[in-house]
């Protein structure tokens, strides 16, 4: 209850501290105390080498590209190659993402064993001609242990480079590809908010028609955790689809939305399961913002809330994980929300547009410093972790991604 009092206190009070710079005042995130502390502090981490491996029998491996981890390989056999895959650090969850590509001067089927170091086989590998259309590998390629630790996968080498990845790869330069695409757009702007702790540029999308006032701001956020991207695809669809949607004119008289699409570029680019730079998991540093990139972000939601002069009422964070999941606000702890009536209403809709498709709804109350929390207690706002499945198709994502898009401006101008 303590710390209940100490948040609405603060929401009372206000919208966090102010810095002083002598000449403005810069709002800026408030630290809170989460009943379940996380030390966010610098980490030493393993850098994976980039290299080409030679291994004989006109077969050639390499991981020198940005995303995922081979950390080493070699030859066991005429037709067995063993690779390593091993985390930046540890404890980590487990999340082996793994990535090269491969080729061979004549055509021959290899085997490699995954060998995992403190984690287990959990994504089956996806494979790419070009490194931008995957499909996952036909089951009978993959043999896992009894124990469930390491995978051998059967692949067909050829002259042409075969990409092999846990997940797909897309990496920074691709996410800011994406991102320029709308540079154009009357309502958009593109910008880098800061940088990330080895020096990338944390991209910001700002989705504003530029009139200012009492304007209400929707907070989109993806990638904290590197393999995660079928959430990041169902935050492209859910972005694309508010783009071209009808309504967009009348939504942006009343909403301003700001999109992070990339909170660890980092990670992703340096192959990481899990963390930043500097070994920290991104996504448990929303109470002290001890990591540049959470510093960076929490500041400027603040900041985009400040000079909106409405309320921040809605933050997605969207992630994957082993199945499709919304993880909520525990209602009992979400006292105060600025829309009590949201979530209901977008869940039903999801329901009743997508035949067959069942919420998983699982409401948690405040714990470790994440931002489905951050966002109450710094705002009163929705919170919520909109994870996808790891295997979910990506028909289903897009449309996951597009409907709720659609029922989100729908609800908002319906209700306010
Ligand atoms: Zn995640």
């Amino acid at each position: 209850m303590e710390l209940l009092n100490r948040i609405t206190a603060l929401l009372l009070l206000g919208l966090g501290l102010w810095a002083c710079d002598g000449k403005t005042e810069i709002p800026q995130a408030t630290t809170y105390d989460f009943p379940t502390p996380v030390d966010t502090g610098n980490k030493p981490i393993e850098v994976q080498e980039k290299q080409l491996y030679d291994l004989g029998g006109g077969v050639y491996l390499t991981n020198d590209f940005p995303a995922a981890r081979l950390n080493a390989i070699s030859r066991v056999n005429d037709t067995l190659l063993a690779a390593n895959i091993v985390s930046e650090n540890y404890p980590i969850n487990n999340s082996p993402w793994y990535a090269f590509k491969a080729w061979a001067s004549d055509d021959q089927e290899v085997y490699i064993k995954l060998n995992y170091t403190r984690a287990k086989h959990r994504y089956p590998p996806k494979l790419s001609a070009d490194g931008k259309t995957w499909r996952e590998i036909d089951a009978e390629r993959v043999t896992v242990e009894e124990d469930g630790a390491n995978a051998t996968i059967k692949l067909s080498l050829s002259s042409d480079t075969l990409w092999v990845a846990a997940q797909e790869i897309y990496d920074t330069k691709r996410v800011w590809t994406w991102a320029e695409d709308y540079a154009n757009h009357p309502y958009v702007s593109l910008s880098s908010i800061g940088k990330s702790g080895a020096g990338r540029d944390l991209l910001f999308l700002d989705i504003n028609n530029g009139q200012s006032g009492d304007k209400d701001v929707i907070v989109i956020l993806s990638r904290q955790h590197p393999p995660e991207v079928t959430g990041f695809f169902a935050m492209q669809a859910f972005v694309e689809r508010m783009m071209e949607s009808a309504q967009l004119e009348a939504f942006l008289k009343k909403y301003r939305v700001v999109i992070y699409p990339l909170l660890n570029p980092d990670g992703v680019d340096m192959g990481h399961w899990r963390h930043n730079s500097n070994g920290v998991d991104l996504n448990r540093d929303w109470a002290y913002y001890r990591q540049p990139e959470t510093r960076a972000v929490a500041d400027h939601i603040v900041r985009m809330q400040h000079e909106s002069g409405g309320n921040v009422l809605l933050g997605l964070d969207f992630h994957s994980t082993y199945n499709d999941v919304f993880y909520t606000q525990d209602k009992a702890i979400q006292q105060t929300p600025t829309t009590p009536w949201f979530r209901e209403q977008w869940f039903q809709a999801l329901e009743d547009r997508l035949p067959g498709y069942k919420v998983n709804e699982k409401p948690k109350g405040l714990a470790t410093p994440v931002t489905k929390g951050w966002f109450y207690a710094q705002f009163g706002a929705e919170g919520m972790t909109y994870e996808i499945g790891d295997r979910t198709p990506r028909d289903t994502i897009d449309l996951i991604g597009k409907i709720t898009s659609e029922e989100m401006i729908r609800i908002l101008l319906e209700n306010r």
